[in-house]
């Protein structure tokens, strides 16, 4: 039973909240914009010209430079 819980602990793809951070120099970033309304933790899907918020429903359009 210990060897069935160790293997349980390894398995991966669990989280998938996980992809909206990464670690740069260090210090722990978002790759995904979050929601202004809801806040952190609340992340927004992007889309080609634009993101949105599957919560509230907020849409930002990408800026053009
Ligand atoms: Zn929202």
């Amino acid at each position: 039973m210990a060897a069935k819980a160790a293997a349980k602990k390894s398995s991966k793809g669990a989280s998938s909240k996980k992809d909206a951070y990464k670690t740069e120099g260090g210090k722990l970033v978002r790759t995904k914009p979050v929601c202004p309304k809801c806040g952190p933790g609340v992340f927004m899907a992007t889309h080609k010209d634009r993101v949105s918020c599957g919560k509230c429903g907020y849409t930002e359009f990408a800026k053009k430079e």
